[in-house]
């Protein structure tokens, strides 16, 4: 693109964006297309979107993986999954107690919200619920984090069991685009997704839900999958790029630069700009050494200490990266 034409370009998705609207399809494509050297005037433009919607305050989450592998689905990325040979631990549903625990520990190292995530299509019994529903009280009254949740398909009720208890967030990912879905899961229908992202919206949850790059997938995959979270109305997007985890059919498959994580981060802040956009899992072996520039590109929060079987840096490395960055910290 000529330096005019650029400019014009900047110009409108910097307006759209700002607007709140959020930039159009056709825009997204253009900004996955544009080569490394545009890099920079694009970060300008979405760091000052982020700024401008988001501020300097930074909302770190953490995790812990509470019911680990024998999953039922087959995802391709997903070392827990049915076609999955890594070798990765495996257990069923932790205690309450150990919950509380993990909890205790990501304050201490510095998360405000906290997550509890299963392996599986949805939770398995009624006991269970009641075992994560006490867990989620507790981390919310004794600890003094938000709760969020990742458990599969749930129905609305029990979200609502669950926001009773002071449960705040409720993630499920789409993953992907709905054409290219297939291809990456065949054990359950895109729509099932959908329909979950659906119901937890429906029950009054604040929404988590976004997906995963890197998995063979087009720009204009990347693409229709921003336009569907649009559409769903969803209020935080994580980000997770792959980690290609030997055993799983994706090992050895992923493509991506730091460049091209970096402008994936900035289509999805400009299709929405009002909304999180929290960095996940995959974070340090893509982005390497320009993982600080995630908050420029557009991201306002990012998952520290371990992912579900894959280590995260220490907690510390992150809190100062974004300590240097003049950033903060946000009090959720
Ligand atoms: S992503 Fe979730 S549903 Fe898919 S295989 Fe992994 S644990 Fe199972």
């Amino acid at each position: 693109m000529g330096g005019d034409r650029m400019g014009v370009f900047l110009e409108r998705i910097r307006e759209n964006a700002m607007s709140g609207r959020g930039i159009n399809a056709e825009d997204a494509l253009t900004v996955l297309s544009l080569p490394q050297v545009e890099i920079w005037p694009l970060l300008t433009v979405s760091e000052t979107v982020r700024r401008h919607f988001k501020g300097d305050q930074i909302r770190l989450c953490s995790i812990v993986n509470a019911k680990s592998g024998l999953c039922s689905e087959d995802c391709a990325f997903c070392s827990q999954s049915s076609r999955s040979k890594a070798s990765i631990e495996k257990y069923p549903l932790m205690e309450e107690e150990e919950m509380v625990m993990a909890a205790r520990d990501a304050k201490r190292r510095g998360a405000g919200e906290f997550s509890i995530v299963t392996s599986g299509l949805s939770m398995h019994n009624s006991r269970e619920l009641e075992r994560v529903g006490n867990a989620v009280e507790r981390i919310r009254t004794d600890v003094g984090l938000e709760t969020c949740v990742s458990l599969g398909t749930l129905s609305a009720e029990n979200i609502s069991v669950l926001l009773s208890r002071g449960l705040r967030s409720v993630h499920h990912n789409l993953e992907t685009a709905r054409g290219f879905f297939p291809s990456i899961c065949t054990t359950h229908d895109y729509e099932e997704d959908v329909r979950a992202v659906r119901e937890a919206k429906a029950a009054g949850a604040w929404v988590c839900s976004g997906g995963i790059f890197g998995i063979g997938e087009t720009a204009e995959d990347r693409v229709e999958l921003a336009m569907t979270l649009r559409e769903l109305d969803v209020d935080s997007i994580p980000v997770n790029f792959l980690n290609p985890i030997e055993g799983t059919p994706l090992d050895g498959k992923c493509d991506l630069t730091p460049f091209c994580c970096l402008k994936i981060i900035v289509m999805l802040r400009l299709c929405h700009p009002s909304r999180e956009i929290i960095v996940c899992g995959g974070r340090e072996v893509n982005l390497r050494d320009l993982q600080g520039l995630i908050f420029a590109a557009g991201a306002t929060g990012m998952m520290i200490g371990n992912y579900l079987t894959t280590a995260g840096r220490p907690a510390e490395d992150d809190l100062r990266m974004i300590e240097d960055l003049g950033l903060g910290p946000r009090a959720l």
